[in-house]
This record gives C-alpha cells, structure tokens and sequence, in this order.
C-alpha cells in the first residue's frame, strides 16, 4: 500500500481528547471516574434556545444556507461584536462556522503560506499548533511567565522574520488567565509594528470572575488585522452543536468563505436559527452559568491550595490550572488509575509540570474529587 499523508501522520491526535476517552473507558467497565478533564459545560443548552432550533425544523428550515451562515445569525453576531466588544463589525465581515475549532482552522487556512510562522502562546489549547501545521504553516511557541501568565517585553524576541501572526487566548484555556491591559497593548503593539495578524480566540468571553475581557480588535488600529473568534459552546453550552463564528476583515472572511464553500458548506442550518436565539435572546442563564462556576471555582482553587498545590490566577474559563512536583503525565495516570480522577497533564498543553482540573461539574464530584485527590 502506498504511504499515508505525512503531513497528518506528524501531527499529535488531540491529548485532551485521548484522556476523557480512558476515563470513559475505565467508566464503562464500572469504575466510578471523576473526570475533571471535561472542556464543556455540564448545563443543558437554555430552553428558549432548543425551542427556536425546533421551531426552525418545523418550519422547513432544513435546506442549503448561504455559505456565511444564515443572514440572521451575521447580523445578530456583527451587532452583538459592535454592541459589547468595542469594535465594529459589518455583517459581511462575519462568518459563521462549525464550531470556534472550525473558525480557526479555517482563518489559518485563510491567512498562511507554507513557511509563514505563527507565535502561540503557552500554555496553549491544543489545537492551535495542528490547524497552523494543517495549513502548511510552523508553529513558534513562546512560553508565558508561569508567575503571572501576562505576556511581556520578551514577546518581541520572539517575533522572527517570517512570523505573520499571533494566537491570543483569552481567557485561557487551560490557565483560566484573563490577560490585562497592559499585555493586549503590548500584543497591539508587537502586531502593528511588525505587521502581524492576530488571531484572538475570545471564546471563554462571559466567563470571567472579577476581572474584565478586553477583545484585542477593539484596540487602536487592531480590527483591520484582527481574526475573533467566538462562539456558543461555552457561553451557551451548546457545544453539540457546533456553531462558532469569525469577525475578520473581509479579504480574510472571503479566504474563509472559499475553505467553508468547499468543505462544510456551512454549518446546520436550523441549528443556526437556535443560535440566533441564544444572541438575542434573555442572557440571565449565561450569568446563572457563570455564577455557578464561579461557586465551584471559590471552593475548588483553595481547596488546592489547601493542600499544598499552587494554582494560576483562575480568573477565567473553568480551568484549575495547578504546579506539580515531577511528571505530569506520571501524575495524571497515577490520579486516574488510583484515585480515578481524570485531569489533563499540562504537556498536553506546552508546559509540563502542570495539571489541568476542570470545574464544569458538580460540586459534588469536584468535593469528592479533592477528598480522592488528598488520598493518593
Ligand atoms: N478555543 C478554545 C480555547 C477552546 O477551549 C475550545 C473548546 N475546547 C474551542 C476553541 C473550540 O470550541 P468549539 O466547541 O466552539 O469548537
């Protein structure tokens, strides 16, 4: 048989994934496993937004859309962006995708060349080295301060000749970190000085405790080179399904559009519709969610502490983002096989030495969870 594509073969099948998969396993043969390696709200999506997406199936809204995304959906989300995200966005700079995962994916796809080098910051979610690999592109990975997980001067050393553009995540998944003023001006500035793109993935917008979510293409001189991506699955919990979105200028949106027009076509059509719902519909359930994890959060991070383990600043998303003395990995494995806890080891995500709890559970598992945890 001839060979399979190396370009695929290199890269590494979604670590965050593999371990809730093993804890999924060992919970089938019967073991009760505490997974807190979960990246998704345990709350079932808000009625009025099932309702609108039922709705929309009676209707008939069940065929081809434009390739965007539903015209609804592109003005709900550009005025949404306007009204709360301090830029402007035009409904024909706004796409819509099958997930936020898809958003970047294809806003790689849409910006880099092959040799073009994209500075991630780590800790980094997991997917953004693959999506600038699929697209032919290098990952350059500079690491965060592991103090403060702020960015600082030494970003402009890593700016190379051939770097085009920077992933921002924040809030960060998996070190629950909001950056502040002072590090977005300073990506701001390294993207304007040397000509950049920004790819600011603001997924974890509504989820952030005693801290404010500044989105980079508000800054000065920052939409026309800015790529934000969001979504639903986090805010909403709808993260089944799949619907995220890019605001970006339209030269990148067009480039987006062509990768979605030949791929996905666009993603479910009546699923759009609930999403809409979600925008324009009451938002108290987004803050009851956050409230919620935010209680979870108060008790999980001291309780760590408590037991000797230093955290990062929590501050966002529903990460525990906790120092470990040794392997990570062996750590993780040994949680989950002794304690049968799932974390994820933060290898998974740049920096080793660290593990990631999340608290999208119940307070009950995550008390039970710490009581394991305290054993082992
Ligand atoms: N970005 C980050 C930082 C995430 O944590 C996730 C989900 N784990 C995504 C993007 C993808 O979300 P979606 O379900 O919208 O594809």
């Amino acid at each position: 048989m001839r060979s399979l594509s190396e370009k695929i073969a290199a890269i590494a099948p979604s670590a965050t994934i593999e371990i809730s998969n093993a804890a999924k396993k060992m919970a089938q043969e019967g073991v009760d496993v505490i997974s807190l390696s979960i990246g998704e709200p345990d709350f079932d999506t808000p009625v009025h937004i099932k309702e609108a997406c039922i709705e929309a199936l009676r209707r008939g809204e069940t065929h081809y859309a434009p390739s965007t995304g539903i015209p609804a959906l592109t003005k709900a989300i550009a005025e949404k962006l306007t009204r709360e995200n301090g830029f402007s966005a035009q409904q024909d700079e706004v796409i819509v995708t099958c997930g936020a995962k898809d958003a970047i994916y294809e806003a790689m796809e849409a910006v880099l060349d092959p040799g073009d080098e994209v500075l991630i910051l780590d800790p980094s979610w997991v997917s953004y080295e693959p999506c600038v690999r699929l697209a032919g592109a290098v990952a350059r990975h500079h690491a965060l301060s592991t103090g403060t997980f702020q960015v600082d001067d030494t970003l402009l050393e890593a700016v190379g000749p051939r770097t085009k553009m920077i992933v921002v995540n924040s809030p960060s998944n998996p070190s629950g970190a909001v950056l502040d003023e002072a590090s977005i001006r300073l990506i701001a500035d390294i993207c304007r000085d040397h000509d950049l793109y920004a790819l600011s993935d603001e997924i974890y917008e509504k989820l952030v405790y005693g801290k404010e979510h500044i989105s980079l293409a508000s800054l000065p001189g920052m939409a026309e080179r800015t790529i934000t991506v969001n979504g639903f699955s986090k805010a909403y919990a709808m993260t089944g399904w799949r619907i995220g979105y890019a605001a970006a200028p339209r030269p990148i949106v067009r480039q987006m559009e062509k990768v979605q027009q030949h791929t996905i076509s666009h993603p479910t059509t009546f699923a759009m519709f609930g999403a809409v719902a979600a925008i324009e519909g009451p938002q108290d359930c987004v803050e009851a969610m956050r409230r919620e994890f935010e209680r979870r959060r108060g008790y999980l991070v001291p309780a760590l502490r408590d037991l000797g383990y230093a955290t990062a600043p929590a501050e966002g998303a529903f990460y525990a983002y906790v120092k470990v003395e040794g392997d990570d990995m062996a750590i993780a494995r040994s949680w989950l096989q002794d304690a049968h806890v799932a974390v994820t080891p933060g290898a998974a995500f740049g920096t080793p030495g660290w593990l990631r709890l999340s608290y999208a559970t119940s307070m009950e598992n995550l008390k039970e969870a710490v009581g394991r945890i305290a054993r082992v």
